[in-house]
């Protein structure tokens, strides 16, 4: 079947049923009118046949009747007739009876027998041999009365009787004859009107069944395949002419629908319309899109140029032409990419040929590709070109004339001081760095240039005057100071504000250390010259840092560090100096990195200690407390001062795992001390950033499971500067544990006495230089008086420092000093001889 393969495919494709196949009867229209035509011509044949077989039975039957029936009951009749002839010619003869009968008669009697043989014989059938075997028995009975007759016998009436007697026997075997053939006949007659009735019947039935099936069946059949043929014919009209929205065509095209060709049609057409559906849709989104390409094409920022495989335009957007200033002609599709480049105008890329290369290489290597292209009328573009994968490629066009110029300027800013528009450090850097990497190897260095300078430069006392005068005057200052320096250097040399108050000079194209310094030495004059800035007539001075290259280095950190060195030199001979960089400068550095090293190791090692120094009552004569000390030998022997040890510590961040390690080791040897003997321990200011002092002195205790009011903490005037909310809520959480709070060095620093205020100290450390000068000036006695007064009235108790004499002695405690510590007393000694200083102390107090 055709359409086969189309009914194979699931029927949900046509949005169809599929019709269930119905046994018997068949599908396909071709099928089914064969069926029907084989059936009409089954019932026309059977039509036939039967009429046949009528017409032979009925001509049979016919001649049946005619022979047995018709023809035979009339021979019966004729015998009979010619045997009643025959009977009358009998007693006619007796009645007439006379000697002479006429010849005539017997002759009509043979005649008669005769004939009635023949017509036995031929034409009777049935009861003929009985009636034969009779009739000579009837000629004799017959030949014996016609004999008696003319003899006159007396026996005439008895030979009648018994002639009578076999007439009557032949008549009755006559009459059986005849009745025997009518019943024969009606037999006949009846198997003939059965047949006939027989015929009709098939007659009738086939009649009706050609009738049924040619007309009904086959009109039902032809009008639904005309109805389902027309809607097709209808859909396809619809489709013919592109109708694809006729509302009710796919339900329509439904009704089509049926496990036949034309079923097939349907759901072919239905898949067809489907197709054109999907397609309009489909070109409908074509479109669509085409569309927002073209918007987007021509909306896009940059130019757009796709090109095919033969260097000829495929589509470019308004951007891109507009860019280029290309004529319309040269925007059409297929314009080959070098008339393009070379139209000539002002706006066409400086070497096309150049960028053809560019691109056929591109495309070659198959990678995305960015230019920057210089225009003849000078602007530049960034072109970015990616290849196509079905060939050519497709660029993108970006004027970034404006982007580059805000680069350059941006570059330029990023390397400029806002404020004195000199170079900044990043300027700096990249300059030296730039000077560093043109240094050969080895060779002439004084003829390759390549010798240069590098000068660090601080501003003194710039702090104050910002500090007096306000930020405005301060800068104001800075860029009079960038004049300045801008003024004294060559178009070469580079000048760069550091930041702050630091500026440095690359002094290039030097013959001679010597050049240098009488530059530098030239400009610390100028430099000290007084300034007019708004009005203030300012003077600072500037100290010089020179360092040579590649003598004093070939790295530019290394440069820039011993520049460093020389003007820290400088400022430490007393300012406005110049100092030229000699590795004899780094020592102290050097010297300072290495005990930074040691102190390190130290820590770790645990290499430090602790040394007790006792404080005395004096009205309690006894030793009420003992402060720590700090002691570090190093390796070679020799002691370190705390007061440096600690500084370094302090600048390198090693203070904070030194003052645990001093708080636990003072815990843990004073635990073993009476309980009336504090402990004192000092803390640097350090100690209190960080939020961490409170737990560290907790844990301190804790570990050593001393009392809190057997610690004493001494502070320096110094750790109340640093935020001061922090640090008086730590000291107060420190005083609430029981911890006694001590104001050490009280005399020499900003000596505020808001401080006393600030917060209630347990104690006062009067410093030892007061100490000191108090036998020679009666100012320091004044103060001290003063002090102890201040103190006592604040519920404090002082105590004087540095007592090295009992003249010292004699006069702290005039002054009104609670206790006193100092050498007269004990050194700070190692913890196990301090039970020998206690006994030695006691006994001094008491004499
Ligand atoms: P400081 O807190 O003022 O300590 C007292 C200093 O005076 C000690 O010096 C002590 O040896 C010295 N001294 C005591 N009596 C006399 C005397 O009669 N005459 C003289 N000339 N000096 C006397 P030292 O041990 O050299 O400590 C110096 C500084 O180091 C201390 O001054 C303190 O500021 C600091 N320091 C020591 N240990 C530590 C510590 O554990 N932590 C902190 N943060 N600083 C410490
Ligand atoms: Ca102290
Ligand atoms: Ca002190």
């Amino acid at each position: 079947m055709a359409g086969d393969g189309i009914s194979r495919l699931p029927s949900a494709v046509y949005g169809m049923q599929m019709h269930s196949l119905s046994l018997g009867w068949p599908r396909s229209i071709a099928t089914r009118l064969n069926c029907i035509v084989a059936i009409a011509l089954m019932a026309v044949t059977i039509l036939t046949v039967a009429s046949l077989h009528f017409s032979r039975t009925a001509v049979e039957a016919a001649a049946a009747l005619k022979e047995a029936g018709v023809v035979g009951l009339v021979n019966v009749l004729e015998f009979d007739t010619l045997l009643e002839r025959h009977q009358r010619l009998v007693e006619t003869a007796v009645r007439d009876a006379t000697a002479d009968q006429p010849l005539g008669l017997r002759q009509q009697l043979d005649r008669l027998q005769r004939r009635m043989s023949v017509n036995l014989t031929q034409r009777v059938t049935h009861g003929r041999d009985e009636i034969l075997a009779a009739l000579p028995d009837l000629d004799a009975a017959a030949r014996a009365v016609l004999e008696s007759a003319r003899t006159g016998s007396n026996e005439t009436t008895a030979l009648l009787a018994a002639y009578r007697k076999v007439s009557l026997a032949l008549h009755a075997l006559i009459g059986t004859e005849r009745r025997d053939t009518v019943a024969r006949m009606s037999e006949r007659v009846e198997r003939l009107s059965s047949t006939a009735l027989r015929l009709a019947d098939w007659v009738g039935v086939s009649a009706i069944v050609a009738l049924v099936l040619i007309g009904p069946v086959s009109l039902l059949l032809l009008r639904r395949v005309t109805h389902r043929l027309q809607i097709i014919t209808r859909s396809m009209l619809h489709l013919s002419h592109n109708d694809l929205d006729a509302p009710t065509a796919a339900r329509q095209l439904a009704k089509a629908d049926g496990p036949d060709e034309i079923g097939d049609m349907a759901r072919a057409l239905a898949v067809f319309r489907s197709n054109a559906l999907a397609l309009r849709d489909h070109r409908g989104r074509l479109e669509q899109v085409n569309l927002w390409l073209d918007v987007a094409l021509n909306n896009m920022q940059r130019g757009l140029a796709m090109f095919d495989t033969e260097e000829r335009l495929v589509i470019s957007n308004a951007n891109y032409q507009r860019m280029y200033d290309l004529r319309p002609d040269l925007t059409m599709y297929g314009t080959p990419l070098a008339d393009i480049l070379a139209h000539g105008a002002g706006s066409s890329v400086a070497d096309p040929t150049a960028v053809i290369a560019d691109y056929r290489a591109a495309v070659a290597a198959n990678r995305t590709a960015s230019y920057v292209r210089s225009l003849t009328d000078g602007r530049s573009f960034c072109v970015v070109l990616t290849p196509l994968v079905a060939g050519g490629w497709v660029t993108t066009h970006e004027d970034v004339t404006q982007k580059q110029q805000t680069e350059a300027r941006m570059q330029l800013l990023a390397r400029q001081d806002a404020l004195t528009e000199l170079q900044n450090r990043r300027g700096f850097g990249e300059c030296l760095e730039a000077l560093v990497t043109a240094i050969p190897i080895g060779g002439d260095l004084a003829r390759s240039h390549s010798e240069f300078a590098v000068i660090a430069i601080d501003l003194d006392h710039f702090k104050e005057i910002n500090d007096t005068h306000g930020h405005p005057v301060g800068d104001a200052l800075l860029v009079a100071v960038s004049e300045r320096l801008r003024g004294a250097t060559r178009k070469n040399d580079i000048v760069a504000r550091m930041g702050g108050d630091e500026f440095a000079i690359l002094q290039r194209d030097i013959r001679d250390v010597s050049d240098v310094e009488g530059f530098a030495q030239r400009l610390l004059p100028l430099l000290a010259e007084p300034y007019e800035v708004r009005g203030h007539t300012l003077v600072i001075g500037a100290s010089l840092g020179v360092a040579m290259a590649p003598a004093h280095g070939r790295t530019p950190e290394l440069l820039m560090q011993r520049a460093d060195v020389a003007l820290y030199r400088a400022k430490a001979a007393g300012r406005n100096t110049a100092v030229t960089f000699e590795e004899i400068l780094e020592a102290p550095i050097r010297a300072r990195r290495e005990m930074e090293r040691d102190l390190r190791a130290a820590i770790a090692a645990g290499d430090l200690a602790l040394h007790f120094q006792p404080i005395l009552d004096l009205r309690a004569r006894a030793v009420v407390s003992c402060e720590a000390l700090l002691r570090w030998q190093r390796a070679d022997g020799g002691f370190v001062p705390p007061i440096e040890f600690v500084k370094l510590a302090e600048e390198t961040g090693l203070i904070e795992p030194l003052g645990v390690w001093a708080l636990r080791e003072a815990c843990r040897v004073a635990a073993s001390w009476p309980q009336t003997i504090k402990v004192a321990v000092n803390l640097s200011p350090l100690q209190f950033i960080g939020g961490r002092l409170l737990s560290q002195v907790q844990e301190a205790l804790a570990l050593a499971n001393l009392s809190a009011h057997q610690l004493e903490l001494e502070i320096t005037e110094s750790t109340l500067l640093t935020d001061n909310a922090t640090t008086l809520a730590t000291l107060h959480e420190l005083r609430a544990l029981g911890v006694a709070i001590a104001l050490d060095d009280f005399g020499t620093g900003y000596s505020s006495l808001s401080y006393l205020r600030a917060f209630p100290f347990d104690k006062l450390k009067i410093d030892r230089s007061f100490v000191r000068d108090l036998s020679d000036r009666e100012d320091c006695l004044a103060i001290v008086k003063a002090v102890a007064t201040l103190a006592e009235s604040l519920n404090m108790t002082t105590v004087a420092e540095g007592v090295e004499t009992h003249d010292h002695l004699m006069r702290v405690h005039l002054a009104g000093c609670t206790a006193v510590q100092g050498y007269l007393f004990s050194r700070p000694v190692p913890a196990h001889e301090l039970s020998q200083v206690f006994d030695v102390c006691t006994r001094q107090l008491a004499a």
